[in-house]
């Protein structure tokens, strides 16, 4: 049977990890997700009060930093991060880490050896555009600000009953302005990308209409 890889990109909380990991089910492929790294390097630096400013230290916590994904667990130097990178302090410092073109050479560099061997669905920013050019399949998955916000709020709501739909929104139109400015890699669409706008679509029309492009 042939093995291909697939790119999933778009702005935070689009639904890209939720996909994935359907369609991953679906296709019986393994699904990575290269945010979570991001927030591996985010967390670490937070904890050892590394300047988010300092590429080359940053850089060099990165070279220190054992980071893998295994189902959809994440492990950071043998800790299981899954639950810690998630919180709204990390969110936020994965965009700021995530900026640095040094940064995002050492994690392309890492992304490429792992989905060497194809049968990969990697979600993230610039999988299509840089670390896989080659895939089989790109999707850009899109929703508008309003529609992503009343999704992640419904989920974070559970964890932080204080939690506002206004900070939702700005949080996440904050994150989609870092990473559609950054100089190193911003969030843009592949050329030959599919965009799927999934603000009124339900998570098996997504899926579906992702399979139609096999
Ligand atoms: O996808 P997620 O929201 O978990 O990613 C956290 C942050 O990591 C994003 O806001 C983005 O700045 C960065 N990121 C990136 N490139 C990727 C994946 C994530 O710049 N491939």
């Amino acid at each position: 049977m042939e093995r291909y890889n697939i790119a999933i990109d778009g702005p935070s909380a689009a639904g890209k990890s939720t996909i994935s990991k359907c369609l991953a089910k679906k296709l019986d492929m393994t699904h990575l997700d290269t945010g979570a790294m991001y927030r591996c390097l985010a967390l670490k630096a937070i904890r050892l009060h590394i300047s988010q400013q300092d590429e080359e230290a940053l850089l060099d916590c990165l070279k220190k930093t054992g980071i893998l994904l295994k189902g959809e667990q994440v492990f950071m130097d043998g800790e299981d991060v899954s639950q810690a990178i998630r919180n709204p302090e990390v969110s936020s410092a994965a965009s700021n880490v995530s900026k640095w073109a040094k940064v995002r050479q050492e994690m392309v560099a890492r992304q490429q050896v792992l989905a060497k061997e194809k049968g990969f669905i990697m979600d993230g920013r610039d999988i299509g555009t840089v670390v896989l050019p080659d895939a089989k399949l790109k999707i850009f998955l899109v929703a508008s600000v309003e529609a992503r916000a009343q999704r992640r709020f419904l989920e974070d709501k559970l964890k932080n009953p204080s939690l506002t739909l206004e900070e939702v929104r700005r949080s996440i139109a904050e994150r989609d302005r870092q990473d559609e400015t950054r100089l190193a890699s911003p969030l843009v669409q592949a050329k030959d990308a599919k965009r799927i706008d999934c603000s009124d679509m339900s998570i098996e029309e997504v899926v579906d209409k992702v399979c139609s492009y096999l």
